[in-house]
C-alpha cells in the first residue's frame, strides 16, 4: 500500500519551474498520469494508484512538499481518517477504558489532536473513503474495544471534556474571574476541593487575563476536573507548571481515573507521562504525512521502546538512534578548568528579592537549574546575561555569553536562513552541526519561512539553533524544552550535550523536564525560598546532592528504569517510596 503526501503549504510552482514533479515522472514520461494538475487550485496531484513509488519526484522537489512511503497492506483496514486528497493520514485510534489513564506519545503533526476530535464526537471519521455516518464507525471498529464506545458516543450516552493545548488563548475566549469560572464550571460540587488541590485560592478573584501560564493550566485543568464527564481529555497538562505542580497534577488526573472515569492525555514530559498512564500508546510516523497508533502498551515498556527508537511487537525502526542515560548516580565530570568564579549577587525588585551564593561554573560542563516557579531562576540567569544589573554584586567578566530567553521574541524581518546565516554561516555548512543540531531540530524545513510567521514551537528550535551557533564561552537556555515535543525533547537534549563535550563549552540549563535534566546535566544548581517573594540560589553541585535537596522539598522520590536507566517518580506510599525517604535518598539508591 503506497501513500503520497503533498505539503501545499510548501509546494511553490512557479519557483520549481513550472510542476518540476510532473515533468520529471517517470510514469508521466511514458504517457501515464501519475501526476496531474489541477488547474483550478493550481496544485500537483499524484494519484497513488498510477504512482509506482521510485521517489525521483521527492527528491527534485525542491522545497521538499512531497511524502511517499509505502506501508504494510494490513494497515489499510486501520485506515481511520484521510483530510483530503494527497493529505494527512490517521491510522488506528488509542483505546479508551473506564477507570484507566490512556498515555499517548509522540510527536506533534502526527494525529493525536485528529483522534481525540474523533473520541470526542467532534470529527465524523470518514475511513478515508466517504463515510458520512457513525454507524459505518461502528462497523469498521466491530470486535475491536472501540466499538461499544462509539456506540454509547452516538446514542449521546457519552460527554467528553477536554483540557486544550494551548492555554494562553484561553484569555482570548473566556472572560471574567477566575471564581466565576471554575463556579460555572462546578457540576460535582467539588469547587473548594479541587481549588485547594490545584492551589489556586489566592488567584480565584483575578481576571483570567491577569493569570501567568502556570496559573492558566491549573484554573484550566480545575475547570475540566469539576465537569461531570465520562471521558476526559488532557492535552499536554505539564506545560508552564514546575517539577512539584506537574507531578501534583499527575496524582489528581490519576484520581480522577481511579474513580471510574476514562482518561486519555498527551504528555511530553515522560516522567509525568509515567507517572500518570496506565497503559500508552506510541504514535509515529511523519510530521504532517501521517500517523499510526501502536498498539496499546505497558507503560515502562512503551516508554523504553520509545527510547529506543523501536517498537518490537510492530518491527518499526522510528528512530535511528537510542537515548540512553548514565546509570550511576553522577557523572564522572570531565570537568576540571574553572571557567569562571561568580560572586555573590542580589537582586531586590522590591516584591521579591534573590540571593544567589557565589558559584563556580568549569569548562565543558552542563548544570541545570531547578526550582519551583517565580523563585528567581530567569532573574538569575539575566543577570549572568548581563540583561538585569544586580542590585548586590557585579558580574564584570570578559566571557563571551550567549542567552536564550524564556520568552522569544518573533520580532526579527528576515527568514530563518537569514537570521541563522547572519549569526554564523559557517555551522549551517559544518557537518558536525548538521548532524548534532540543525538535522535533529528539522532547521533545515524552516529556512525559508519568516520569522515572525513561526508556531511556538519552530520558534523554540530557532531561538535554541540561534544560541548554540553562536560562538561563546558561556550558553544560557531558559526553559529550551517549552513547546517541544517530545521527539524534540530528546534532540534538543542530545545536541546540548554533544556541543557542550565537543567544544569544551560551559552551559546552564533552566529545566522542569526530569528526563532532560538528568540527561544533560553533570552537575545542578538548586533554588529554594517562597515563590513570588523571596528566592536563594544555592551554589552548583554534584547531581546527588543536588538532586536529593530538591527532591526533599517537593516530597516524591525516583528510581532509576533498570533496563534504559531513565528516571522514574515512585508512586506515593509504595515500598520503594518508603524505603528511600527513610534513607533520605531521593535521586535513586
Ligand atoms: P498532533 O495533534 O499530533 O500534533 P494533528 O492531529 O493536530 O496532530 O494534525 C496532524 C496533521 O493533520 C497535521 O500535521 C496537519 O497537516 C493535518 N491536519 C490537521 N487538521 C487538518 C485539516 N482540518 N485539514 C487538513 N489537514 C489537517
Ligand atoms: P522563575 O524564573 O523562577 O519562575 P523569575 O525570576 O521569573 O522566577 O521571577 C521571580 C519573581 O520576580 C517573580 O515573583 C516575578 O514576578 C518577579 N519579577 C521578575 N521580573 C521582575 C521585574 N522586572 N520587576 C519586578 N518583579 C519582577
Ligand atoms: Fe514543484 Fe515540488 Fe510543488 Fe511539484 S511539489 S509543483 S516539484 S514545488
Ligand atoms: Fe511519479 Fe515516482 Fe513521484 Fe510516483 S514517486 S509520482 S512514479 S515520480
Amino acid at each position: 500500500m503506497r501513500i503520497a503526501v503533498i505539503d501545499y503549504d510548501k509546494c511553490n510552482p512557479d519557483k520549481c519551474g513550472h510542476f518540476l514533479c510532473e515533468r520529471v515522472c517517470p510514469v508521466n514520461r511514458m504517457g501515464g498520469e501519475a501526476i496531474i494538475i489541477d488547474e483550478e487550485n493550481y496544485r500537483p496531484i499524484i494519484q497513488e494508484a498510477s504512482c509506482t513509488g521510485c521517489g525521483i519526484c521527492v527528491h527534485k522537489c525542491p522545497f521538499n512538499a512531497i511524502t511517499i512511503i509505502n506501508l504494510p497492506e494490513e494497515l489499510e483496514e486501520g485506515c481511520v481518517h484521510r483530510y483530503g486528497v494527497n493529505a494527512f493520514v490517521l491510522y488506528r485510534l488509542p483505546v479508551v477504558k473506564d477507570g484507566m489513564v490512556v498515555g499517548i506519545l509522540g510527536p506533534n503533526g502526527t494525529g493525536k489532536t485528529t483522534a481525540v476530535k474523533i473520541l470526542a464526537g467532534q470529527l465524523l471519521p470518514n475511513l478515508c473513503g466517504d463515510n458520512d455516518s457513525w454507524d459505518n464507525v461502528i462497523r469498521a471498529f466491530r470486535g475491536n474495544e472501540l466499538q461499544n464506545y462509539f456506540e454509547r458516543l452516538k446514542n449521546g450516552e457519552i460527554r467528553p471534556v477536554v483540557k486544550p493545548q494551548y492555554v494562553d488563548l484561553i484569555p482570548k475566549a473566556v472572560k471574567g474571574k477566575v471564581r466565576d469560572l471554575l463556579k460555572r464550571a462546578d457540576e460535582i460540587g467539588a469547587f473548594d476541593k479541587v481549588v485547594d488541590e490545584l492551589e489556586l485560592r489566592n488567584v480565584l478573584d483575578r481576571n483570567i487575563d491577569q493569570l501567568s501560564g502556570g496559573e492558566l493550566q491549573r484554573v484550566a485543568i480545575a475547570a475540566a476536573l469539576l465537569r461531570n464527564a465520562h471521558f476526559y481529555f488532557f492535552d499536554e497538562p505539564s506545560s508552564y507548571l514546575d517539577i512539584r505542580q506537574r507531578l501534583k497534577v499527575a496524582k489528581i488526573i490519576r484520581h480522577l481515573a481511579d474513580s471510574g472515569k476514562a482518561v486519555l492525555t498527551v504528555e511530553h514530559d515522560l516522567a509525568v507521562l509515567d507517572y500518570l498512564s496506565d497503559i500508552i500508546h506510541v504514535v509515529y510516523g511523519k510530521p504532517g504525512a501521517y500517523g499510526i497508533f501502536s498498539q496499546p502498551k505497558g507503560t515502562r515498556n512503551g516508554i523504553n521502546e520509545f527510547l529506543r527508537g523501536y517498537l518490537r511487537d510492530e518491527n518499526v525502526r522510528f528512530r535511528p538512534y537510542e537515548i540512553r542515560f548514565t546509570k550511576s548516580s553522577e557523572r564522572q565530570s570531565q570537568a576540571s578548568e574553572i571557567l569562571v568564579e561568580y560572586p555573590r549577587l542580589v537582586k531586590d525588585y522590591g516584591g521579591f528579592r534573590l540571593e544567589a551564593e557565589p558559584g563556580t561554573l568549569y569548562m565543558g560542563e552542563v548544570v541545570s537549574i531547578v526550582g519551583p516557579n517565580g523563585i528567581g531562576k530567569t532573574t538569575f540567569v539575566k543577570m549572568l546575561a548581563g540583561v538585569e544589573k544586580p542590585t548586590e554584586g557585579e558580574v564584570d567578566w570578559e566571557l563571551k555569553v550567549s542567552y536564550k530567553p524564556q520568552y522569544i521574541k518573533a520580532d526579527y524581518e528576515g527568514t530563518v536562513y537569514d537570521l541563522l546565516s547572519k549569526i554564523d554561516a559557517s555551522k549551517l555548512l559544518s557537518n558536525f552541526y548538521k548532524t548534532e543540531l540543525l538535522n535533529p531540530l528539522g532547521i533545515p524545513d524552516l529556512y525559508d519561512k519568516q520569522v515572525n510567521e513561526l508556531s511556538g514551537g519552530e520558534l523554540q528550535r530557532v531561538a535554541i539553533t540561534a544560541a548554540l551557533i553562536r560562538d561563546a564561552d558561556l550558553y544560557l537556555l531558559d526553559e529550551p524544552s517549552a513547546y517541544l515535543d517530545v521527539e524534540q525533547r530528546l534532540a534538543v537534549s542530545r545536541a546540548i550535550r554533544h556541543l557542550m563535550e565537543k567544544e569544551g563549552k560551559t552551559a546552564l540549563v533552566v529545566e522542569h523536564d526530569v528526563l532532560m535534566i538528568d540527561y544533560i546535566s553533570d552537575r545542578i544548581m538548586v533554588f529554594e525560598g517562597e515563590p513570588g517573594k523571596y528566592g536563594k540560589a544555592l551554589p552548583p553541585t554534584g547531581m546527588r546532592e543536588g538532586m536529593n535537596r530538591f527532591l526533599a522539598s517537593v516530597g516524591v522520590t525516583f528510581r532509576r528504569d533498570p533496563d534504559t536507566g531513565r528516571p522514574r517518580a515512585n508512586k506515593e506510599g509504595s515500598v520503594k517510596d518508603r524505603e528511600q525517604k527513610e534513607m533520605g535518598e531521593y535521586y535513586y539508591v
